[in-house]
């Protein structure tokens, strides 16, 4: 493989690195509230409270039972809102099937100022007037844009492509490159030829949620590739990209696991310590 690996594992440790005096003098503290026992969502969990722990930020499990009625979870998160100690919180999604019609309400009751996940509309909002608006953006898009930050590949002028067109990937990603004068195609599932589209790109963006349907032939030589999906399959976790053979061809490509993973994780605690600076 020539291409360079663009590890979510070491950007990471460069962005928690960074924010360790914020944590040392400010002390915040993240929430997260899960409902149910979804075992992906508790891998998740335990991957955020150990890199809390590893920057010595406070964190806490608010664990409620799958049965969990809409009125409690409300409730709950009330209270979150309320608390002067509670920096920021997350619901992790997704939620148990009862409660799933109602997300858009459960994500619209979170406090903008304590919303580190940055799916509501205000925090959303902020980040489609421009980069200096982008204060809580959500995680796993202002994860990818620190991995290139991380390794100085400037996305002014390029071709971005990003297949999928998510609230919290796709489209937001979108308008955060945007904001940094890349030119982005957005594709989607009505997309007709999406190879002809993606062979385009400079930078491609994967964030489907279908392992491995990026294959060799739907990209050039020399394409940076940005491999989103998370998809658990009988041969163990792998992405939307087929990496081996993908790799042959790109300058750079991030691994699943250790790439836009850990930097999730990483931007949301600095938007822990962003909300907590704000509250200050
Ligand atoms: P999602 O809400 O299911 O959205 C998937 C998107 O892919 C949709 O926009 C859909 O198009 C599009 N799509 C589906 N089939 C397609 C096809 N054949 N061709 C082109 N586009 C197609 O998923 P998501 O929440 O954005 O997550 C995507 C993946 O990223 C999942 O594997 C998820 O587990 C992973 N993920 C990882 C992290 C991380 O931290 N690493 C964070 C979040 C998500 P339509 O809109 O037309 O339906």
């Amino acid at each position: 493989m020539s291409a360079t690996l663009l590890s979510g594992k070491d950007a990471s440790a460069a962005v928690l690195q960074s924010l360790e005096s914020d944590i040392a003098s400010l002390d915040p503290k993240l929430v997260v509230v899960q409902v149910g026992e979804d075992p992906a969502s508790s891998s998740y969990i335990k991957q955020k409270f150990k890199s809390c722990q590893s920057v010595g930020m406070r964190s806490e499990h608010k664990h409620m039972p799958a049965t969990t009625t809409l009125d409690e979870l409300m409730h709950e998160i009330v209270a979150l809102n309320a608390d002067p100690d509670v920096s920021g919180f997350i619901v992790q999604l997704p939620l148990p099937a009862h409660l799933e019609k109602h997300v858009p309400d459960i994500i619209k009751s979170i406090e903008p100022r304590k919303d580190v996940d940055g799916f509501g509309a205000y925090n959303l909002g902020k980040m489609f007037l421009n980069k200096d608006f982008e204060d809580l953006p959500p995680a796993t898009p202002s994860g990818i844009i620190l991995l290139l930050d991380h390794y100085n590949i400037d996305v002014a002028g390029k071709h971005v492509v990003v297949v999928g067109r998510s609230n919290i990937v796709g489209k937001p990603v979108s308008m955060m490159l945007l904001n940094r004068s890349a030119t982005v195609t957005i594709c989607h599932s009505k997309t007709k030829d999406l190879g002809t589209i993606t062979r385009q790109a400079d930078i491609l963006i994967a964030a489907v949620g279908r392992p491995k349907m990026i294959t060799a032939d739907m990209v050039k030589d020399g394409v940076v590739v940005i491999d989103v999906g998370m998809n658990r399959t009988d041969d163990g976790l792998c992405g939307d990209v087929d990496f081996d053979a993908v790799a042959e061809k790109a300058s750079a490509i991030t691994p699943v696991p250790g790439g836009v993973g850990p930097m999730t994780v990483a931007s949301l605690i600095r938007n822990c310590v962003r909300a907590a600076q704000r509250q200050e």
